[in-house]
């Protein structure tokens, strides 16, 4: 099994430190090449039985600034061709225009969407199901996960759902 896996989300939610925990146990590849000009390969994770392999998504990361219709369609269409989408969030912070403009994208897509609740080490588990009601009414994703990426929680649980789904 391998795929190409998008992770997104607002700056600062933890997706570069849960690429290092991945890819940091198990390391095949990195790379910092442009592979091509819509995506460049952040990582590969291979195992006996799989290889994913994650790449950045331009143009999705930054909401505030305007963008050009073309580099809109570039990151459009990146999430239309990877095998899966990991939406990362922070759990201290609530659902905010960033996230909207987000998933405004994610809908024109078919491409499966995880949302991964990063940083639950930093809150109370009772404010966890908040979260996840909250975005569950946003957005039909197929798994919720929650992990620390700092702290290694839920990351290897979050690499065999992936596993699944390529
Ligand atoms: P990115 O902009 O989405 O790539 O975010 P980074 O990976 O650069 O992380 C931003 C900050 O959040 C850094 O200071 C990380 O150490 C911190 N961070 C990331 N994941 C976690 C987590 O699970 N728990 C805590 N407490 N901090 C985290
Ligand atoms: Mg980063």
């Amino acid at each position: 099994k391998s795929g190409f896996i998008s992770i997104i989300g607002r700056p600062n939610v933890g997706k570069s430190t849960y690429l290092n925990h991945v890819i940091g146990q198990k390391i095949a590849i990195m790379s910092d090449k442009p592979q091509t000009t819509r995506n460049k390969v952040q990582g590969v994770y291979t195992t006996n039985e799989s290889q994913m392999i994650f790449i950045d998504t331009p143009g999705i990361h930054k909401p505030k600034h305007k963008l050009g219709d073309f580099m809109m369609k570039v990151a459009t269409n990146t999430l239309k061709e990877v095998d899966l989408i990991l939406f990362m969030i922070n759990a201290e912070e609530g659902f905010g225009r960033g996230d909207e403009f987000i998933i405004e994208k994610l809908k024109q897509v078919k491409t499966p969407v995880f949302l991964v609740i990063n940083k639950i080490d930093l809150i109370h588990p009772d404010h966890l199901f908040a979260i996840i009601e909250e975005y569950k009414e946003k957005y039909p994703f197929k798994e919720i996960i929650p992990i620390s990426a700092l702290q290694g929680n839920n990351v290897e649980h979050l690499l065999k759902v992936i596993q699944e789904y390529l």
